[in-house]
């Protein structure tokens, strides 16, 4: 009897986002619109996600004793996640500056703070939290050790599933682990480290070839690619009105981990969260996009 659906090892951000006619140059001062502050990082979206699909989720995380790490806790809270694994102290709370200019176009700057203190240390503490999981999800907004850490202490049986965002190349035995492995197009390419062709097909299958037992190639508004010894196969979009896709492969990866948790197919997870991501591209925001199963159902 597992306690948690997923439990997702990963950061949580305070995203704090000022519209701008244009950015400064070195030197400059610019005056921008008011401050917007949201819960973010690619760990805590995923929690969200989970949670608000009606999953049981853990994350386990590192937030400063500061305001940021306070919204991030009652964002996870509010959602429904079990934050028994959200570790407090160490740096400040882990923040990202987006200045958006009229155009649309983000430019960030990332303090990983107490992200980049969740360390293999605080995997081995939380093995219980592991053992309690049908599925544990990562990303690459932490120490790639402390990922290193998870993958060591999966017990048998729990599936991993790592989107590699920021994309790096990666250790052999984290690629091995992987049950999927999830890219875009752009991640597909640094974690592959060599040109391999130019379609996702050809993608998944270099993927393939470096350990992962299946992958999965997500395709913006064409879908996603979904590939494992059984073979490959395209899973079709959802069209609608995209308005912001900021989430969307946040959403995306954890639905899927919680379908494949369930027992789906890989094919049937992949058609179930490019569901999920085609609501969330339909609302401003990243947690504050991600639906309900109910609402999934309904498109
Ligand atoms: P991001 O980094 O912006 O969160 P990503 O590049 O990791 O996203 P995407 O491929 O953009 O991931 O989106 C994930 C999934 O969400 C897609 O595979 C697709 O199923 C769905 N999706 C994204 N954009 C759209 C869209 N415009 N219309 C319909 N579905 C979409």
């Amino acid at each position: 009897m597992y306690d948690y659906d997923l439990l997702v090892v990963g950061s949580a951000n305070a995203d704090l986002v000022i519209g701008v006619e244009r950015r400064p140059g070195a030197g400059e001062t610019v005056l921008g619109s008011d401050l917007a502050l949201h819960p973010g990082g690619k760990g805590a979206n995923q929690a969200v996600a989970a949670a608000r699909l009606g999953a049981r989720t853990g994350l386990l995380a590192r937030v400063g004793d500061d305001a940021h790490g306070r919204l991030l806790l009652d964002s996870q809270r509010a959602a429904g996640v079990d934050t028994a694994g959200v570790l407090v102290g160490g740096a400040p709370t882990g923040v990202a500056l987006i200045t958006v200019d009229p155009s649309g176009d983000n430019s960030i700057v990332v303090s990983p703070g107490a992200n980049g203190r969740l360390t293999p240390a605080d995997v081995h503490a939380a093995s219980a939290l592991l053992a309690a999981s049908r599925v544990v999800s990562a990303q690459l907004e932490i120490p790639l050790e402390t990922v290193v850490e998870v993958v060591r202490s999966l017990p048998s049986g729990t599936r991993f599933v790592l989107n590699p965002s920021p994309p790096r190349e990666l250790p052999e035995e984290v690629l091995a682990a992987c049950d999927p492995l999830i890219v875009n197009e752009h991640e597909a390419r640094v974690v592959l480290g060599a040109d391999v062709g130019d379609t996702p097909e050809q993608w998944a299958q270099a993927l393939l070839a470096l350990g992962p037992r299946s992958v999965v190639v997500t395709l913006g508004e064409e879908g996603a690619l979904v590939a494992d010894s059984l073979g490959t196969a395209r899973v079709p979009s959802v069209k609608v009105n995209a308005v912001d896709t900021t989430g969307a492969g946040d959403s995306f990866t954890a639905a899927l981990a919680w379908r494949l948790g369930a027992g789906e197919s890989l094919a049937d997870s992949a058609a179930y969260a490019a569901r999920v991501g085609a609501v969330a591209v339909t609302r401003e925001g990243a947690q504050a996009s991600f639906p309900t199963a109910e609402e999934v159902a309904a498109l």
